[in-house]
């Protein structure tokens, strides 16, 4: 009984396990059912691509965000380009198998029938020859006796002469016409045979030229898809290479503006580290991480501190702080009590405030708030936690209204969500 159940139910699952993988397979080989979105589908994508590309990295056109979009784009539809034009190809030569073995068959087809219609030719012509001369016998028979009959030719002959060399030509004679007559029943047959022979050959003929027909239209159609296939794959690689070329073109350009931007960030942490050396840090003593306050709490971060690739220069680069997706015109808070140490236009960072708050730790903390649209503190001046220091925006190098925060640990760019409680 246990036997019993475990023969009846393990190979059922098993089944539909592998009914599943057919169906997947399937579904995996339907042309067009993976990677070939539809086109308004496929422009979202990009489109939603390219956002993300220009919160990553600050600054980065959206023309040449992109560029990098299209290109991602085009790359991850190749491999399915790739696959479709393999298949495209191997349908092809299969039409082309079948064409080439379709016309092997014709040809030998052909021969046959080539053959059996000579073949028919000379046994007609051998049946007519048998036939006339049995006939010829017949007549002189005929002729000599005016009897119609092979008896009364038979008699003629017997009443010879000799009658027993008369008797022995008889018999002979009898026996030449017997095997006429025998060969000419053979002839007849055979022809009869042959000619039912031809009757297939030519049906077969006429069908495999039919076969031969589609086959046609079919390797036809593999072509202009084969062709279609290769002409989509074509147009990738082109696009690839012109967005690769683009970005080859702009790559020295943005190198060096990261690289501008990069002794900015430098200038200005030393500054920081300067003007907390020269004022004793404020005399604040920080409690540690997480005394920080968001100071934009109502928005969603919409890129990280952290280190990411660059799409364009192709070089590995800081993102030196923290991105909150404001609105332009909003208010920005001070992330503690403190002073600040400087307000105004910073190059890329465009309208900046800096506030330093003491020391955590022995180390100096400050943050920074910038791509404002205007500041609303001055240098000097001695802010509280939660105070609005500046209007949100996306002056300097920036594409789009958003918050990009900072924090400083002796004039170092640290991760500020580490710091906010
Ligand atoms: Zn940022």
């Amino acid at each position: 009984m246990i036997g019993f159940v475990k023969q009846s139910t393990v190979p059922f699952p098993r089944r539909i396990l592998a009914l599943i993988a057919v169906v997947l397979a399937f579904v995996m080989l339907a042309p067009g059912s993976a990677g070939a979105a539809s086109p308004t589908a496929e422009k979202e994508s990009v489109d939603e691509r390219v956002d993300e590309l220009q919160r990553e990295h600050e600054g980065l056109s959206e023309e040449l965000a992109r560029v990098v979009a299209e290109m991602e784009d085009a790359e991850s539809q190749m491999p399915d380009a790739e696959d479709a034009v393999d298949a495209a190809t191997d349908e092809l030569d299969e039409a082309k198998r079948k064409d080439e073995e379709l016309g092997a068959r014709l040809t030998s087809a052909e021969n046959a029938e080539e053959e059996l219609r000579e073949e028919i030719d000379s046994g007609t012509d051998q049946i007519e020859e048998s036939e006339e001369s049995v006939v010829g016998v017949a007549r002189k028979a005929y002729q000599n006796s005016g009897v119609t009959s092979d008896v009364a030719m038979l008699l003629q002959m017997t009443e010879s002469d000799n009658g027993l060399d008369g008797l022995t030509r008889v018999d002979s004679a009898v026996r030449g016409q017997q095997r006429t007559i025998t060969r000419l029943g053979e002839r007849r047959a055979a022809n009869i045979n042959n000619q039912d022979r031809l009757d297939a050959i030519s049906e077969e003929i006429s069908d495999l030229k039919d076969e031969a027909a589609e086959v046609v239209l079919e390797k036809e159609a593999a072509e202009r898809t084969a062709q279609d296939a290769k002409a989509a794959l074509d147009s990738l690689v082109s696009q690839k290479d012109a967005a690769a070329k683009t970005i080859e073109d702009n790559q020295a350009e943005t190198a060096e503006e990261l690289e501008r931007q990069k002794e900015e960030q430098e200038r200005l942490a030393d500054e920081v580290r300067e003007w907390q050396e020269d004022n004793g840090d404020g005399n604040r003593s920080l409690p540690g991480e997480g005394f920080l306050r968001n100071p934009a709490p109502d928005y969603p971060i919409t890129s990280p501190f952290g280190w990411r690739m660059h799409p364009i220069a192709g070089v590995r680069r800081l993102h030196t702080g923290t991105d909150f997706g404001t609105p332009c015109g909003v208010d920005v808070y001070a992330a503690a009590d403190g002073v600040v140490v400087s307000s105004g236009s910073a190059g890329g960072y465009g309208n900046r405030v800096v506030i330093a708050h003491g020391t955590s730790n022995g180390a100096s903390i400050a943050t920074t708030y910038n791509h404002n649209t205007r500041n609303l503190v001055t240098a000097g001046q001695s802010v509280s936690q939660g105070d609005a220091v500046a209007l949100a925006g996306t002056t300097g190098s920036s594409t789009g209204c958003h918050l990009h925060f900072e924090v400083m640990q002796d004039g170092d760019y640290v991760d500020p969500m580490d710091w906010i409680s």
